[in-house]
């Protein structure tokens, strides 16, 4: 079987500094992949490439068979790509259904908004179940807390049905229970996505994390579990700093 997600040979310069070197990842469809390294590794570069925000110098990734390389944002979207950024996408005066709504209308062809709709679409409805956030669908997002905000950005994602999910560190700034719900959360979503997290704190990965990728250089170091990482002297010494 082929992985939902191939890259080959990838290579990002940034005037001459060579920020991704050579990567190939593979993903499978259904996998919970975290990506792990130490500052400036090139992990926010590399799902900058998978969304199409960055331009590789050479390389190809192929997602279901298409290749995203040349391709603009928002095509990336329709063909089922969906990411979060590390400053917030949300719009404070709407509420939270308001959010999902808007989101979810990035990826609906345009006639459909046309069309009057009662309640929310089932897309909405989905994202409202698993984030949990059914109880604060008619609140204003700008009364959320950091996790539940945190929480309608993903659900903002699910909302767009992508079948790939790009997170950019989701619990930082999070409290011990914020990380836990973001942790079942996670386990959730991957139950009928395919998601790929990068997130630095090791109990957190301890916890949720099967398979790891540890990025040094703008390359991919190792990969394996967490035990299998945590146990290599490469990584102990590149990014554990023992
Ligand atoms: P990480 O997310 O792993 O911390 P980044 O992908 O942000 O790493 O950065 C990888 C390297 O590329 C870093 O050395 C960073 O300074 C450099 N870099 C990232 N974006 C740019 C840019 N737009 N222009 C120049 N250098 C960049």
């Amino acid at each position: 079987m082929s992985a939902l997600l191939e890259i080959r040979g990838l290579d990002v310069v940034f005037d001459g500094f060579r920020a991704i070197s050579g990567l190939d990842l593979s993903v499978e469809q259904g996998e919970l992949r975290f990506l792990i390294g130490p500052n400036g590794a090139g992990k926010t570069t590399l799902i900058d490439v998978v969304t199409g925000l960055t331009r590789p110098a050479a390389g190809t990734v192929r997602f279901g068979g298409e290749e995203l390389v040349g391709r603009r944002e928002h095509e990336i979207v329709r063909l089922g790509v969906g990411r979060t950024f590390q400053t917030s996408v949300v719009f404070e005066e709407l509420t939270v259904l308001e959010n999902l709504d808007l989101a979810a209308s990035f990826r609906r062809p345009l006639w459909s908004l046309l069309r009057r709709r009662r309640g929310a679409s089932p897309a909405v409805e989905r994202a409202l179940s698993t984030t949990g956030l059914s109880g604060l669908a008619g609140q204003r997002a700008g009364i959320l807390s950091h996790g539940q905000r945190q929480w309608l950005e993903i659900g903002m994602l699910i909302a767009q049905e992508p079948r790939l999910l790009l997170l950019d560190e989701p619990v930082a700034g999070m409290s011990l229970d914020e990380r836990a719900r973001t942790g079942e959360l996670l386990t959730e979503i991957a139950r009928d996505h395919t998601v790929i997290v990068v997130e630095h704190d090791m109990d957190f990965l301890r916890r949720y994390a099967s398979q790891v990728t540890v990025l040094h250089e703008g390359a991919v170091l190792v990969e394996g579990s967490v035990e299998q990482v945590r146990a290599d002297p490469r990584v102990q010494e590149v990014y554990l700093g023992r």
